[in-house]
């Protein structure tokens, strides 16, 4: 066994405000030719990042409605995930200095992870973005067989132009799987042979305490308690440290903003996801950016920020901001939607299926028309009800957890013998 994550059930009864008499009857449906199923989920970290976000609320979900569903999470060196993150950042577009001795490292991780995973035991496993993608391929060398279940790849990234070195060599563990998942039509890499491809996005969990609402008390309260001026507004991004969500870029925003709105301030929080070794260089690259400003506060786990302070910081802020430059999706700007919080996104990946131009929030290029939207938005708020409104409905419509889960269980069905 690999390290498991315990969680408990979860009736889909707590979801009834959220989801509509005919999606419930839809889900038991599917869910009765699913009773008892063994699902296995695989991915690196049970903490940080969108993909331990999802599987925290999805799991319990499963289990809720009958499917046996399990968590867990694989083992790795910081070698190894040195690697991964080099992989991860090539099959977003980077060039990386890919070496021998790296495919040795991710092949050997492979082997060890395999050794201790029952993959007997299960219906369906589904591997979750390139750490584990290879376990497939390491389970039928070892047993010179297919293990029994089915076997689906979830690729949370933008994979539509990776550097092909670093593809060349992760694509071809994914030809064996019985299917793939994608987030969306573009992030499917063309001219590589592939397992039969479902599109599945992302969701939030509207009842977790990411996002139910706090009450506008609580929120202050919070934001307070961090040094920020809850009576002067305030920019925020959610994100890990990483090049492609640009916290350089929204400081470099927040700056123009801040030579028109004086009392605007920034806050820039992010979790330490334990698979990104990245996150802490460019933590120190962020704060360096950020010159000892009083007025922007960088925060992470490290200061108690959890799923309460996100759900505040995104309650009381004047905008949410996720600039990201590549986006597989983008919880954090769900989240904002949810909560009726103005949001700019990057326009790129993901963020372009949740946020409509002008409409539900802003698509922005660079760091100006960021700027230049943040600074609208600031001198209009009372105007942003409308486009609130718009945002949460699109969110409830499309991206909550019943939607996932009725989705991953029509999949599962879909590949039964
Ligand atoms: N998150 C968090 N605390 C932080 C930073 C991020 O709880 O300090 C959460 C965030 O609210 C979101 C997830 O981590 O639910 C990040 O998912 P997203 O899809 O935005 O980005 P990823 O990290 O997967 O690239």
């Amino acid at each position: 066994m690999l390290e498991p994550v315990p969680l408990k059930p979860r009736s889909l009864d707590r979801y009834m405000q959220v989801m509509t008499p005919a999606a419930r009857e839809r889900i038991e449906t599917l869910a009765k030719s699913l009773h008892n199923k063994r699902v296995l989920q695989i991915n690196a970290t049970a903490y940080g990042g969108g993909v331990a976000e999802i599987l925290t609320t999805l799991i319990p979900m499963m289990r809720g409605i009958g499917v046996d569903a399990q968590w867990e999470v694989m083992y790795g060196t910081d070698d190894f995930y040195n690697v991964t993150k080099a992989i991860h950042n090539s099959l977003q577009g980077m060039e990386t200095a890919w070496t021998p001795q790296m495919e040795e490292i991710y092949y050997d991780q492979q082997i060890a992870n395999i050794e201790r995973l029952e993959a007997e035991e299960y219906d369906f496993v589904v591997v979750h973005d390139p750490q584990p993608a290879g376990f497939l391929d390491q389970y039928i060398k070892k047993h010179g067989h297919r293990p029994p279940g089915k076997w689906i790849w979830r690729c949370h990234i933008d994979t539509s132009r990776p550097f092909a070195p670093v593809a060349d060599y992760v694509f071809p563990f994914i030809e064996n799987y019985d299917a793939a998942v994608f987030t969306m039509q573009d992030f499917i890499p063309t001219g590589r042979p592939l397992p039969p491809i479902s599109l599945i996005p992302p969701c939030i969990d509207p009842i977790s305490l990411k996002n139910l609402s706090l009450g506008d008390e609580v929120n202050h309260a919070i934001v307070d308690s961090y040094g920020i001026d809850p009576n002067r507004p305030f920019l925020v991004q959610i994100s890990r440290f990483d090049p492609w969500k640009d916290p350089l870029g929204v400081i470099d925003a927040y700056r123009i903003v801040k030579k028109e709105i004086p009392e605007i301030q920034l806050v820039l929080a992010g979790s330490m996801a334990s698979d990104d070794p990245e996150g802490m260089h460019y933590l120190a690259r962020t704060e360096t950016h950020a010159q000892d400003d009083p007025d922007i506060f960088i925060l992470t786990n490290a200061h108690g920020v959890g799923a309460i302070e996100v759900n505040a910081f995104q309650r009381a802020a004047a905008v949410v901001i996720q600039k990201s430059t590549r986006e597989g999706f983008g919880l954090t700007v769900s989240e904002a939607m949810w909560k009726q919080t103005p949001v700019i996104g990057g326009n790129v990946g993901g963020i372009r299926l949740q946020i409509e131009h002008e409409k539900t929030g802003y698509l922005v290029d660079d760091v100006d028309a960021c700027a230049k939207h943040c600074i609208d938005l600031l001198k209009n708020l009372d105007q942003c009800k409308k486009m609130g409104e718009l945002a949460h409905n699109h969110v409830r419509e499309n991206f909550t957890m019943t939607a996932l889960l009725e989705n991953w269980l029509q999949l599962f069905v879909s590949l039964q013998d």
